[in-house]
């Protein structure tokens, strides 16, 4: 105070670790009315006396000039004035809570670290929390809605110095589950335009319109292969990018989405973001249904041999997908196989093995790169002519409830 005027928001912001349940404000006008008692009691200071402007004295008289806050240049008098220009960018985007961050000028920066060499930090807060804070209580009021420090739907990035207001409209995500009920459907869409239309093509657009957003990204809990179909329903969660409206109908959508013949989806709700990391992460066992064509016929009493897949296969990368995978080897348990003999030649198998587990190759034995396998165990060549992804298992083990 005897450097210049400083403001309420300056003068308690430097003692902010000081009792708590009180504004920076509130604390800087107790401070500054202890002092001016003082000054009653010994009739004279050393202060900048601009800094009593406004205390009611009963015998001092200060002498008061026309003030600006020295720390701050009276920036927390632009609360009101910020806060209306955050609104004016707010329009027209449906949220419910918020986080205000802020660039400030580096002369303010400079002059607060300053004036922390002459007074010292031991009390202190930056500037630019307080700031953050004191906006984002404003801001709390005018919306109605709340400040959130990890997951924001929305974050404000407001430059003092540019004097502008930026947002950055956080994703919106909905977590679902689908079946693929036709074969030849990637599930994202092929840069090359090989595929005429992928699981995320068909169930995207609802979404996209009812949230009035621009982009999508399309997370599933691993992917089937693009010719088999996937009966089991396969978690997924949808990414949508920049939304306006978040309060969307999500029955409507499910009815939307599955009226085409190829996809159903159900169980749609509204997840936080981190929840795409923990889909990611999820293995569940799942149960296939394939058909095989062998190289010869083999008796009924020689399939039981078959049993001996349930075991731990050693799968070197496919040779299908060695062009987009790392060369490695790896190891995954059959859990359960059972046959049935369809025709000479033709079998139907159906399988539960861990996550991760390639099926077709546990059947040819991919020359030899899947060892053991439905080829190696009865002595002839096997192909799978179909695959269908029947169960996927252990559903529990996601919790996508918010
Ligand atoms: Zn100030």
């Amino acid at each position: 105070m005897k450097k210049g005027y400083v403001c309420d928001h300056c003068l308690g912001r430097q003692f902010a670790q000081l009792l708590t349940g009180m504004s920076n404000k509130k604390r800087g006008g107790i401070i500054r009315k202890f002092v001016a008692m003082e000054i009653e009691k010994e009739g004279e200071t050393e202060i900048e006396e601009t800094n009593l402007d406004g205390i009611n004295f009963r015998r001092y008289e200060p002498n008061v000039k026309k003030k600006k806050c020295f720390v701050c240049e009276g920036l927390f008098g632009e609360l009101d004035e910020w806060c209306g220009k955050i609104m004016v960018e707010l329009q027209g985007n449906e949220f419910d809570n918020f986080l205000i961050g802020t660039r400030l000028p580096d002369e303010l920066v400079k002059r607060e670290e300053d004036l922390w060499e002459d007074i010292g930090i031991e009390y202190c807060e930056e500037m630019k929390a307080e700031f953050n804070r004191e906006l984002g209580k404003k801001l709390e009021e005018r919306t109605r809605k709340d400040v959130e420090f990890e997951l924001p739907e929305i974050q404000i990035l407001v430059d003092v110095d540019e004097d502008n207001v930026e947002l950055i409209v956080n994703s919106l995500c909905v977590y679902g589950e689908y079946q693929k009920l036709e074969r030849g459907i990637p599930q994202t869409e092929w840069p090359s335009g090989k595929y005429e239309i992928s699981l995320e093509e068909i169930i995207a657009p609802a979404f996209l319109r009812a949230a009035d957003s621009s982009d999508e990204k399309f997370h599933g809990a691993g992917r089937e292969d693009i010719d088999a179909l996937c009966k089991g329903w396969r978690p997924f969660i949808l990414e949508l990018l920049q939304p306006k409206k978040r309060n969307i109908d999500l029955e409507k959508i499910e009815e939307e989405v599955n009226e085409n013949d190829e996809v159903n989806v159900r169980n749609l709700q509204i997840v936080q973001r981190n929840k795409i990391e923990e889909l990611k992460k999820w293995q569940p066992d799942k149960s296939y249904r394939a058909l095989i064509e062998l190289g010869k016929d083999v008796l009924k009493k020689d399939l039981e041999k078959l049993k001996e897949l349930e075991t731990t296969l050693t799968q070197r990368t496919p040779q299908r997908v060695e062009h987009r995978r790392a060369d490695r080897y790896r190891k995954r348990k059959v859990k359960k196989i059972e046959w049935k003999k369809l025709s000479e030649g033709e079998l139907e198998i159906r399988v539960k093995a861990e996550a991760g587990t390639y099926i077709k190759e546990m059947i040819s034995g991919d020359g030899g790169r899947t060892e053991p396998s439905v080829a190696s165990i009865l002595g002839t060549d096997a192909v799978c002519t179909e695959l269908d992804v029947i169960e996927i298992h252990d559903k529990d083990g996601l919790q996508f409830k918010n």
